[in-house]
């Protein structure tokens, strides 16, 4: 029986280095994982957390997979920051009231990264606001489109 077991855990173990698990954000990328999307050039892409801090809450990303902040490159590092600051800036035009912006890369698991695909946060952020909802607390596509399309109108 104990041979069974670890039989088929090596079996698991192969078939799972075989088929590493997909980047989520590649998928986006790629059109095959669903996301509001509220920015896209050759180089960037920005589309709504699905765990948003607050309403506006924007991940901008390479197109190009990198693991994170230490492995993008310098040219497209500075590609982010400059669709970040335009995003940051349609974010203020908006409704969405933002008192503050918060910019955020979190870089390896130590530091709070939970994908692996560099992205940094736009985080529309309130004095006083209480304690961020938890991660588990996804939003859907439906509560995140309506909040794109307003970021994506205020665009310049
Ligand atoms: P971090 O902890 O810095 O790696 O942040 C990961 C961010 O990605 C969090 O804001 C998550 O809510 C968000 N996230 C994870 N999966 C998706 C997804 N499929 N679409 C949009 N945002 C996502
Ligand atoms: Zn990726």
């Amino acid at each position: 029986m104990r041979h069974l077991l670890v039989f088929l855990l090596s079996v698991l173990s192969l078939i799972a280095a075989d088929n590493p698990q997909p980047c989520p954000f590649c998928e986006i990328v790629a059109g095959t994982r669903p996301a509001a999307v509220v920015y896209r050039d050759p180089t960037v892409m920005a589309f709504l957390s699905i765990g948003p801090r607050n309403p506006g809450h924007v991940l901008v990303i390479p197109v190009q997979h990198a693991e994170n902040f230490l492995t993008l490159p310098p040219a497209t590092a500075r590609e982010l920051i400059a669709v970040a600051q335009r995003i940051a800036t349609a974010i203020k035009r908006t409704d969405l009231q933002a008192e503050g912006i918060q910019l955020q890369m979190n870089t390896g698991k130590a530091a709070g990264q939970t994908v692996f695909h560099a992205h940094l946060h736009v985080i529309p952020r309130f004095a006083g606001e209480p304690e961020p909802r938890s991660e588990k607390d996804r939003a859907t596509l439906a509560e995140l489109e309506p909040i794109a399309a307003k970021i994506r109108a205020k665009l310049q």
